[in-house]
């Protein structure tokens, strides 16, 4: 039994006079215990509104799943109250703008602190009153249990000086820190889930890496699964076990990262992975898929990628079908149907700019080219 099973998922969000906006359909996801899974795809592929469907954090949308089971009970079939127990308890969530996540008139210490106190192993009233009175006046005793934990937690996410650190207001932080603050927070309850969505977008790239790691050897040695929303495949070959790739509301391949990396069978998951900018450093080319996504609501039939996938023919205009590559490897694409070789595909000429989505195109291609 997978920690996070999703099957089938649809969010769709209600426009008034206007027509719904369905941001994902059909939506399979999986994270093992203890497993860094990466949720990838361009902006506006649905991943972001995926993982906040996992907090449950999506009022304004109408969700629908044959399965959204959370260590084998229905997230969707529990009481807000219970959802409140599970959001810190059991799963926690690590947000893209820590300014924005962080409560800039509390120091990080009473943050963390009150997290511990509802959702961690202390023992300390978390009533009404002894909130108020910590909050207004005294603030968390430094001998209390719960600030003892945020001090430690801080230390366990690579913050050096975490005392002095514990008694900072957000805004005196680096961006770095921050986002180490969002983690530590996000570990107080002691879950078996963190969802971080998008956490070092706003860093720059030695911060990154530093924050990758820390997520890397907390879910090693915390054994703590993480589900990583990212827009960036290096950022998942780095650091993810598996990974799911998501375009236009849809999922297109999911496995294991080897065996993505390794073999990757959908044109999408190809192009995106000739689209890593190797070499631009020393005046290489950077290379993109031609186009752009379309708008949810206005998707073509089939496959969301037609548009832009320089293999399309006929049978993408119907809904997309599973193939089953390899032992937990699957790709949505109808190149890849049971027994079927696919053929030669280059990136040169896109299907749409080539005329070739009018229902004429014959089926020649194969493997898109990496280089
Ligand atoms: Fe989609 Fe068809 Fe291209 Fe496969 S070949 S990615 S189904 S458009």
């Amino acid at each position: 039994m997978s920690l996070l099973d999703i099957e089938d998922l649809s969010i769709t969000f209600p426009v008034e006079g206007g027509p719904d906006v369905p941001a994902v359909e059909g939506i399979d996801l999986s994270v093992e215990a203890g497993e860094i899974h990466g949720l990838v795809g361009e902006s506006g592929s649905g991943k972001s509104v995926t993982a906040r469907s996992v907090m449950r954090l999506l009022d304004d949308a109408e969700v629908g799943a044959k399965r959204f089971d959370y260590r084998g009970e229905d997230l969707y079939d529990k009481s807000e109250a219970e959802m409140r127990q599970v959001r810190g308890d059991e799963i926690g969530m690590v947000f893209q703008d820590s300014l924005s996540a962080l409560n800039p008139v509390m120091t990080v210490g009473e943050q963390i602190a009150e997290v511990v106190r509802h959702h961690g192993d202390v023992e300390e009233s978390t009533g009404l009153l002894s909130e108020l009175r910590r909050k207004y006046i005294t603030g968390t005793s430094t001998s209390a249990p719960s600030w003892r934990r945020a001090v430690s937690l801080l230390e366990t996410v690579g913050i050096p000086d975490p005392e002095t650190v514990a008694t900072s207001y957000p805004h005196q932080l680096s961006g770095g820190q921050r986002q180490r603050v969002m983690i530590a927070s996000a570990l107080g309850g002691d879950p078996s889930l963190i969802v971080a969505d998008e956490p070092t977008t706003a860093l720059d790239v030695t911060v990154e890496a530093g924050i990758l790691g820390e997520l890397r050897r907390l879910c090693d040695e915390l054994d703590v699964a993480i589900l990583l929303i990212t827009h960036d495949l290096g950022v998942v070959a780095e650091t993810c076990d598996s990974v799911t790739v998501m375009y236009s509301g849809s999922v297109m391949e999911r496995g294991r990262t080897d065996q993505l990396f390794e073999n990757p069978v959908h044109p999408y998951t190809k192009g995106l992975l000739r689209s890593i900018p190797e070499g631009a450093s020393t005046g290489g080319e950077l290379t993109t898929i031609p186009g752009s996504a379309p708008e949810p609501t206005d998707r073509p039939d089939g496959c969301p990628f037609r548009d832009r996938c320089p293999a399309a023919f006929d049978a993408c205009s119907e809904p997309l079908p599973e193939h089953v590559v390899d032992d937990g490897h699957v790709s949505h694409c109808h190149l890849y149907t049971e027994g079927d070789d696919p053929g030669e595909v280059t990136w040169d000429a896109p299907a749409a700019t080539n005329g070739s989505l009018d229902g004429t195109t014959e089926r020649t291609h194969t493997e898109v080219t990496d280089g």
